[in-house]
């Protein structure tokens, strides 16, 4: 139909465009989910999330093996896990069902098959076989029932939101153990240096890491981006950085 030309490829490109974006979300959540499952026991702090995860990976690595060493010879019995967070739980238990029920709504539209449900309320490690599944036949659902787009769009965005929030906020504060490359965590407090200045920020919904030593004044060539008067790394930053602390002083 001639009628149709001229409509139609603009609302094949929004319809693209949503779809690709609904897509995204569903990645960047089974991309990350497990950084938080991670998260669910204190005293795992280091490692974080995947991009400060290579900052203090080797130093956890190497505690954790020291640790586990420790947990087989001695006192195994009276060794006690750290309790679980209960909050990061239940935002995990959240996304868990949150994409099982899209992934469940999609295929039956779709006509596809519809995955079994999660063997548990904690089985995590099923949610990335949901959103794939979602993901793969979101745009057949879409074809079939417009609004399965809407409903997919909405959850997914909503279900990233929360995964995100969980993360800042957890990672917020955290101070990495390590010494600042550029100040050698000299303070006013501590002249002698050695204390742990590098600390995780959120800034405007980024993660930074911020040196909170006011002593701290790397020069231009090393530091772009200051917070609040502190030097600060964003997240894209973070690989060099990590070289960087890694140099002998
Ligand atoms: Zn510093």
């Amino acid at each position: 139909m001639n009628s149709n030309n001229t409509v139609e490829p603009v609302v094949t490109a929004a319809w693209a465009r949503r779809l690709g974006e609904t897509r995204a979300d569903l990645l960047h959540i089974a991309d990350r989910w497990p950084d938080l499952y991670q998260l669910r026991l204190p005293g795992t702090a280091t490692r974080h999330t995947t991009g400060y995860a290579s900052l203090a990976a080797r130093r956890a690595r190497d505690a954790q093996a020291r640790a586990e060493r420790r947990d087989r010879t001695t006192d195994t019995l009276g060794y006690s896990a750290a309790p679980l967070d209960v909050e990061v739980l239940d935002t995990l238990t959240d996304i868990l069902v949150g994409a099982d029920e899209l992934a469940g709504r999609i295929a039956a539209t779709a006509g596809a098959p519809v995955l079994d449900p999660p063997s548990t309320a904690y089985d995590y490690a099923a949610i990335r076989g949901y959103l794939i599944h979602a993901g793969d036949h979101l745009a057949d659902a879409a074809d079939v029932d417009p609004e399965a787009l809407d409903d997919a769009q909405d959850t997914a965005r909503s279900m990233r939101r929360k995964l995100d929030k969980a993360l800042n906020e957890i990672a917020d504060g955290h101070r990495l153990d390590t010494v600042c490359a550029f100040c050698g965590g000299a303070t006013p407090e501590a002249p002698a240096g050695g204390e742990r200045t590098l600390v995780v920020r959120v800034v405007v919904d980024q993660l930074v890491i911020v040196c909170a030593n006011a002593l701290c004044s790397p020069t231009s060539a090393d530091c772009g981006t200051w917070v609040r008067g502190r030097p600060a790394w964003p997240e894209a930053e973070w690989e060099w950085l990590n070289k960087r602390l890694d140099m002998p002083a």
